[in-house]
């Protein structure tokens, strides 16, 4: 039988977790609650505690938790949001749907905004950070927080792929004024659906985004701004508390699939493996490689029936919806050399072992050029 393994395959974590996925399902549909209710407290009160954020208030998307923590901090029209140029275009998107520019920022080799970079850039229009923790490896955060601080910038941190990473005690997201996480099928935690979160340490803060989130209210009918409905599906709380149970078991396997490739491809020339990978600060979403060589490596694992990804193979600023800029050298590079292997939980140590030995083979033919 020919091998086929394909970059992500869900169908396996879900055949495992039909009958409890079934079961809740089944109750809800019984109850008839949809939107609100007990689901979606005891999500937000677990997230609370995992992330130990005193706030951790759901939402509908990843995309939106990066709206409305802007919004809650009063960006918007004349101000300045620095932002990596490489990041899944959200990042940007959301700071242009708050009326502000997203100002871009290159990265570092890693494909995390650069702090140096940050260093230099002074502007009293600039009114916040965003550090995206790119294929859930964390930025160096109470570095880029110090910085943060001379410089009077707000830090909202998009964690939306880096859910299970922490950093001196600290997990990702509890290092801003905002936390931002998405639960995209995809992520490592991930509903059935859409569904997002955004955590904060400051109630005056938490307060304020419970109303944006709900038509500007506390209190059913009584508007005290203009918000808008980003809530959470309760069937999506529901699938995400089954799933809970399981989070730690699962960040277990990738991490141990993770030390698997990197012991099956440490003799292989011509490719650079990611960084800290096996760090707590690292959550191993994305197993992602650097070579020169891309674009013939992944046709060739293709015929091999591997399939892989390219996060992301162009920068933000060069895409034409954010005006076709180039100038991000260590970005572009990236968006041309890097790619992303199979990595996810119900893979097996066969499958790496497989991909490893397929590109070893191929790199020593071709000599890693
Ligand atoms: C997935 C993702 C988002 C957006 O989340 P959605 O739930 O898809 O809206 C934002 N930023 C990054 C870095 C992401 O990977």
């Amino acid at each position: 039988m020919k091998i086929r393994i394909p970059f992500l395959d869900l169908a396996p974590m879900h055949r495992e977790l039909s009958k409890s996925l079934g079961f809740k399902f089944s109750e809800l549909l019984q109850k008839g609650i949809f939107s609100g209710g007990e689901e979606v407290d005891i999500f937000e009160s677990k997230m609370s505690n995992l992330l130990k954020s005193p706030f951790a208030i759901s939402c509908a998307n990843g995309s939106d938790a990066i709206e409305l923590a802007l919004r809650v901090l009063g960006i918007g029209m004349g101000d300045e949001v620095l932002v990596p140029a490489l990041t899944w275009v959200s990042t940007a998107e959301s700071v242009v749907l708050t009326g502000a520019k997203p100002v871009f920022v290159d990265v570092d080799e890693n494909g995390l905004i650069d702090l140096d970079l940050l260093q230099g850039l002074d502007s009293p229009r600039i009114k916040a950070v965003i550090p995206v923790h790119l294929y859930g490896k964390m930025v160096k955060m109470p570095i880029l927080k110090q910085l943060a601080e001379l410089k009077r910038w707000w830090v909202i941190e998009d964690a939306a792929q880096a859910f299970g990473a922490s950093m001196d005690g600290q997990p990702a997201g509890g290092f801003g004024e905002m936390g931002c996480f998405s639960f995209y099928p995809t992520k490592n935690l991930g509903a059935l659906g859409e569904a997002g979160m955004v955590t904060t340490y400051r109630k005056d803060l938490a307060d304020k985004l419970l109303h944006l989130r709900n038509h500007g209210q506390a209190q059913r009918d009584h508007h005290e701004i203009v918000g808008r409905n980003s809530r959470i599906d309760t069937l999506q709380a529901a699938f995400l508390n089954v799933k809970l149970d399981h989070f730690k078991a699962w960040q277990e396997k990738r991490k141990d699939l993770a030390k698997d490739y990197l012991y099956g491809l440490k003799d292989v020339p011509g490719i650079k493996l990611p960084q800290g990978i096996l760090d707590v600060s690292h959550n191993a979403h994305i197993f992602q490689i650097q070579t020169e060589n891309r674009d013939r490596i992944q046709k060739h694992l293709f015929k091999f029936g591997i399939g892989t990804a390219i996060h992301y193979p162009k920068t933000v600023p060069s895409t034409p919806a954010f005006g076709k800029l180039q100038g991000y050298p260590v970005a572009e590079r990236l968006a041309d050399t890097s790619l992303s292997l199979p990595l996810h939980p119900y893979m097996r140590q066969d499958d790496i072992a497989y991909i490893s030995q397929v590109l070893t083979s191929y790199l020593n033919k071709v000599g890693g050029i």
